[in-house]
C-alpha cells in the first residue's frame, strides 16, 4: 500500500464537507466478529446457524429457535470491542463530517465506539434489540436472555405471545424500506463515499456507492480484497482496515 495513496486520499476526507461511511463485516473482524461465509465464517463452520438465519425455518421450527436462542447467549457482539478502525470513524464525527454511517453489521460496534446512534443506518438490523414477529414490539435483547437463561427455550412475546427474534433482517425477509431510502438520500447527498470491509456484493444497500457517485461524490474503498464496485473507486485502498482507516482519517 503506497503512503502517496493514503496521502492523497486523506487530503480529500480532511477537505469533505459531508462524509458517507458504509461499513460491512470486514471492519469488525478485527474485533474477533467472524464474518459469515469465509475459512473461518459463522455459517462455515456452524451450518445450524444458517439454517437459523433462514425466516421459513425460524418461524416454522421450534427447534431451530431454541437452538438460535442458545447461540445467542454466547454471541461474540455482547463482549467484542470496537477496533481503531472504528474509531477513526468516530473521530470522522467529532470533526462534524460525518453526514451518515451506513452499515450491513449487526454487531453494534459503532455505537459502542461512539458514533451517535442516530447517524448509524443499520440496514441489515442490530443483535441489540428483539422484535416481535406479530406485533413489532421492540425491547432490549437482555431481557430476553435473561429469560432464556431462566430456562425459558423460546421466550413468546410478552406483548402478545407471538415469535421473537433479534431485530435483524434475516433470509427470506424483507428490508425496511425506511431505512434503505434513508441510506439512498444520505448517498445521494455527499462529497465522499467511503466504503469500508464490504464485498459491495448486497443489493440495494451496494447501490450506494454508485448512487454516491451519480451525485458526484468522490468514492474511497477500504477493504481486504476486491469488491464488485471497484470500478466505481477514485481510491481503492486494499488491505489492513484497522490500519488503514487511522491513517486515513487522522
Ligand atoms: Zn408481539
Amino acid at each position: 500500500m503506497s503512503t502517496d495513496l493514503i496521502a492523497a486520499a486523506r487530503d480529500v476526507v480532511a477537505r469533505a464537507r459531508r462524509v458517507v461511511v458504509l461499513t460491512g463485516a470486514g471492519i469488525s473482524t478485527d474485533s474477533g466478529i467472524p464474518d459469515f461465509r469465509g475459512p473461518n465464517g459463522l455459517w462455515t463452520k456452524n451450518p445450524a446457524a444458517e439454517k437459523a438465519a433462514d425466516i421459513r425455518f425460524y418461524l416454522g421450527d421450534p427447534e431451530v429457535r431454541r437452538a438460535a436462542w442458545q447461540n445467542r447467549l454466547t454471541t461474540p457482539a455482547w463482549t467484542a470491542a470496537p477496533n481503531r478502525g472504528h474509531e477513526a470513524i468516530v473521530e470522522l464525527e467529532r470533526r462534524s463530517q460525518l453526514h451518515g454511517l451506513v452499515t450491513q453489521n449487526i454487531d453494534g460496534l459503532h455505537q459502542k465506539a461512539g458514533n451517535a446512534s442516530d447517524k448509524v443506518i443499520e440496514v441489515h438490523g442490530t443483535v441489540w434489540f428483539t422484535r416481535c414477529w406479530d406485533c413489532d414490539d421492540r425491547r432490549p435483547m437482555d431481557q430476553a436472555l435473561e429469560r432464556v437463561r431462566a430456562g425459558d427455550a423460546d421466550p413468546a412475546c410478552l406483548e402478545c405471545g407471538g415469535i421473537l427474534k433479534s431485530d435483524t433482517i434475516s433470509f427470506g425477509q424483507a428490508l425496511v424500506p425506511e431505512v434503505i431510502e434513508r441510506a439512498m438520500q444520505v448517498s445521494d447527498d455527499c462529497d465522499v463515499m467511503l466504503a469500508v470491509g464490504s464485498t459491495l456484493s448486497v443489493f440495494p444497500v451496494a447501490n450506494c456507492v454508485p448512487r454516491a457517485k451519480a451525485a458526484g461524490a468522490h468514492v474511497i474503498i477500504v477493504n481486504g480484497a476486491e469488491t464488485a464496485m471497484d470500478r466505481f473507486a477514485d481510491w481503492l485502498l486494499v488491505g489492513q482496515i484497522s490500519e488503514i482507516l487511522p491513517a486515513l482519517l487522522s
